[in-house]
């Protein structure tokens, strides 16, 4: 038999090997093998068994692999499908995608710590292998395989399991570098002579320690609450006893030491508010979800696009349709952006479906993670919430995939490869299983508004707020425009925040109302300048301004984090007139502390969140009435629900603006209405100020109206007409390197060989530098490619191209980004 395997390498295949005999039972799809490559043992997936009788000629060409990592396959069939859809069309290598739906870790052998029991060797002492392996055990605590093979024993890890089987070794399993381990606790037992009560009370009577009676009597009383196998820990607190104590009575044959494994989870609190009392679902919540109910009962694919403004109950619609999948034996993956900063969305997930639900975000440890995928994957789980990567979690089943926020960029992944995009993996997943697939946004991204029209996706829309009890529907908070430009003129303007801001701050700290301002913008000052001869620090491995950073006055840069003394003097000409230019979330926070000094502030932004929970300790804080403004950066913008907010101030709606990029005005579009949102949730009234130069802009026309639909025409007409997306795909091709010249001439190398292969209905453009030209110490050019959606062509034409390229020298890199965002 042989079967193909998936290395860890870019843009490489499947490649086949021999399995031996005694492997062939254990060699199935999914399960992780280890196999030779070149002088190299790498870790890879088996994806399809070749089961006919091969040629003999395969017997001496092909190498056999060497072992099988995992007793039950690691991977379902759907992923390795999943894998190879993602690596095909966003041209990475199938390893490559394999390793991102892998807990970090795993993708590096285990390692198995070996111990023998007390069972005897019977026939088993004769095998040339396993004979000397059981002698050198007796005399070992334990041995890994690597240190078996120093003495020259080489068992295959299929021999072992069945020796575990058979309870002549346990096998402990490890991960070799980054250490992942699973975890053992220890707990105590009877032995089965004294598993029964009579028993019991004649021990404690024969028993001559006190503490040893204590710790038999504790043991039986934990029996007795229905825990016949209780921590050890525990036990010994109960009885009050020590370690020496249980050992004794382990070696006297009364009490069995077993070791269990611990799930590690992360605890998650947060102080949430009260929930409204909930009655039933309004009208439109019940319209989609009898849509979303109708397929989930015909079992077919389909995709929803749920267009629900700011607090229209779309959680509530998630969780419905999830209870059902769940109901029914299947299970779900609920996708948010950024699962920091949604607190109270995981919360309310955790209130529906308690232990059920494994919660994956960037801060666990490698433990946790390895726990929660490895219980994703026996099905002790059956719900995932996280960001992106949950996409790839190893459910069986799934009927349910939600993509919360579904316009979020955080959704697309650039480095590492594969630059995949979760929602659209979503969407393909949902397929691959007849499942459904529901993506939800106030705003969503064009791609997705376009495919509601085009009838690829249902479209639900829920246009009110969840009317709250005895007043009409909460309405959408008033927004207003500030002309910072005419504040100006009028001696209103001194610092960040105009008058006209400032007063409506204050009428809500009068009234005990809180605030949330948006800044997008960390840092105290974004710029210095020298006012003598214009000097502008600029960072040395990078092409961007230093942003002053007043606490520790410093300047620091926000690509790559290098950071230098303040300046004292313009180390050009001396000059001590260095002024500090535009306002960071630190400035505004200062100019707050100035106005109002009897006002608690919270600020949030990257520079105050750096520890593990500390968004949870500001929102918690806020969330308690123990702050009145909260300031930060769009950290504040997501999915926050607090009833006492009624005012949000956007210091600069223009930032982010004037980026180089054609979403820059749907992102601007976006998160202003999301930071809107924030506004009077419950039945205070909320306000929404934005602070502009720019009043004119159409974007703030649509934004004042609430009115997506009339902003996303205006956007369709102007993308179609330059065949941006949705009408036309993008590729981002990057080029990165330390030398400038080398960097300038692989891009133009690599885009005359594209430029050769495609047909003309393919635009190409550049290769350039990039907006950020140079980003810790690398050179960065950019070649950009348009192609129809209908050309289907163009990831074959990437592989070639990247083929006859070669490889890249070292320290440079090309990047091939399909459906990029970001382009600058
Ligand atoms: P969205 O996700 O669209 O922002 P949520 O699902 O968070 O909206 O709902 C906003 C608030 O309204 C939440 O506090 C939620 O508990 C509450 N809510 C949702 N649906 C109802 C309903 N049918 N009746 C009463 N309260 C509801
Ligand atoms: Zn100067
Ligand atoms: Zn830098």
């Amino acid at each position: 038999m042989t079967v193909r395997v998936v290395l860890p390498l870019p843009l490489d295949q499947a490649f086949t090997y021999l399995v031996p005999e005694d492997l062939a039972g254990e060699a199935q799809v999914g399960s992780r093998v280890l196999v030779p490559f070149g002088p190299r043992r790498l870790t890879g997936l088996i994806v399809e068994r070749t089961d006919e009788a091969d040629a003999l000629s395969d017997y001496f060409r092909l190498k056999p692999i060497l072992d099988v990592l995992d007793a039950a396959p690691a991977f379902t069939g759907e992923l390795i499908r999943l894998t190879q859809w993602i690596a095909n069309y966003y041209v990475c290598g199938w390893g490559e995608a394999v390793k991102a739906a892998l807990p970090s870790g795993v993708d590096i052998a285990e390692k198995h710590h070996i111990r023998r029991t007390e069972a005897p060797a019977v026939f088993w002492e004769d095998h040339p292998d396993v004979g000397p392996m059981l002698r050198y055990l007796d005399h070992h605590t334990e041995a890994t395989l690597g240190g078996l093979r120093q003495q020259g024993i080489d068992v295959p890890l299929v021999l072992l399991r069945r020796l575990e089987s058979d309870g002549l070794i346990t096998i402990v399993k490890a991960l070799k570098k980054p250490k992942v381990r699973i975890k053992y606790e220890k707990h105590l037992r009877f032995a089965p002579a004294f598993r029964n009560t009579g028993a019991v009370k004649d021990l404690t009577k024969q028993l001559r320690g006190l503490k040893q009676v204590a710790v038999v009597e504790a043991l039986a009383g934990f029996a007795l609450e229905g825990h016949p196998e209780p921590r050890k820990a525990d036990v010994l607190e109960r009885a009050q006893a020590a370690t020496t104590t249980t050992n004794r009575l382990v070696e006297k044959g009364i009490l069995e030491v077993i070791e269990k494994e611990v799930i590690r989870a992360p605890v998650y609190t947060f102080a949430a508010e009260p929930q409204a009392p909930f009655r039933a679902f309004h009208r439109a919540q019940r319209a989609a979800l009898d849509q979303i109910h109708a397929a989930l009962d015909a079992r077919r694919f389909e995709t929803f696009l749920l267009h629900g403004v700011t607090g229209s109950g779309k959680t509530e619609v998630y969780i419905a349709a999830l209870k059902k999948v769940l109901a029914r034996g299947q299970t779900g993956i609920i996708l948010v952006p950024e699962i920091a900063l949604t607190p109270q969305t995981v919360q309310r997930f955790r209130r529906h479906f308690g232990d059920k639900i494994a919660v994956l975000h960037s801060r666990m440890s490698l433990g946790e993670r390895y726990d929660a995928w490895r219980h994703l994957r026996s099905g002790r789980y059956s719900v995932v919430i996280g960001p992106r990567s949950a996409v790839l979690a190893p459910l069986s089943n799934v009927g349910l995939i939600v993509v919360d926020e579904e316009h979020e960029p955080s959704y697309k992944q650039f480095d590492p490869s594969p630059r995949y995009h979760a929602r659209d993996v979503a969407v393909m997943r949902a397929r691959m299983n007849g499942a459904v697939c529901v993506l939800g946004s106030a705003t969503p991204s064009l791609e997705s508004f376009r495919n509601a029209r085009t009838g690829k996706y249902t479209l639900l829309e829920m246009p009110e707020r969840v009317p709250v009890p005895g007043h009409a529907a909460a309405p959408l908070p008033d927004i207003e425009i500030v002309d910072l430009t005419l504040e100006r003129k009028k001696h209103r303007l001194h610092g960040a925040l105009s008058e006209t801001l400032r007063e409506a701050i204050e009428q809500r700290l009068m009234r005990g109302e809180q605030v949330i301002l948006l800044q997008n913008r960390r840092g105290y000052a974004p710029v210095i300048e020298c006012q003598e001869c214009g000097f502008v620090p600029v960072c040395f491995d990078c092409s961007v301004t230093m942003t002053y950073h007043k606490p520790r006055r410093r300047l620091r840069c926000h690509y790559c984090g290098r950071t230098q003394r303040m300046l004292a003097a313009c180390p050009k000409c001396d000059s001590k007139d260095l002024s500090q230019l535009g306002a960071g979330t630190q400035r505004v926070e200062e100019e707050l502390e100035r106005h109002f000094p009897g006002a608690a502030i919270a600020r949030m932004d990257l520079d105050t969140t750096g520890r593990k929970n500390a968004h949870h300790k500001i929102l918690d804080r806020f969330g308690r009435g123990d702050a009145d403004i909260l300031i930060g950066t769009q950290m504040v913008a997501k999915g926050l629900d607090f009833s006492r907010v009624t005012l949000v101030g956007v210091i600069s709606a223009d930032v982010g603006m004037q980026l180089p990029d054609f979403r820059a005005e749907e992102r601007t579009f976006q998160l202003l209405t999301q930071v809107a949102g924030r506004a009077g949730r419950a039945e205070l009234r909320g306000e929404v100020m934005l602070q502009t130069r720019n009043p004119k802009h159409p974007v703030f026309r649509y934004i004042l109206a609430h009115d997506y639909d009339g902003f996303a025409q205006v956007m369709m007409d102007e993308r179609n007409a330059f065949d941006y997306p949705p009408f036309g795909r993008i590729v981002g091709v990057e080029f990165r390197g330390p030398e400038e010249e080398l960097v300038d001439q692989m891009a133009r190398r690599w885009t005359k060989l594209l430029t050769e292969r495609v047909p003309g209905v393919v635009q190409v453009l550049g290769p350039e530098p990039a907006f950020v030209g140079r980003v810790k110490k690398q050179y960065r050019y950019h070649t950009i490619i348009k192609a129809p959606k209908t050309f289907t062509g163009l990831q074959d034409i990437l592989r070639a191209v990247i083929k006859k390229f070669g490889n890249t020298p070292r320290g440079y890199h090309v990047a091939v980004d399909v459906d990029a965002i970001g382009l600058f």
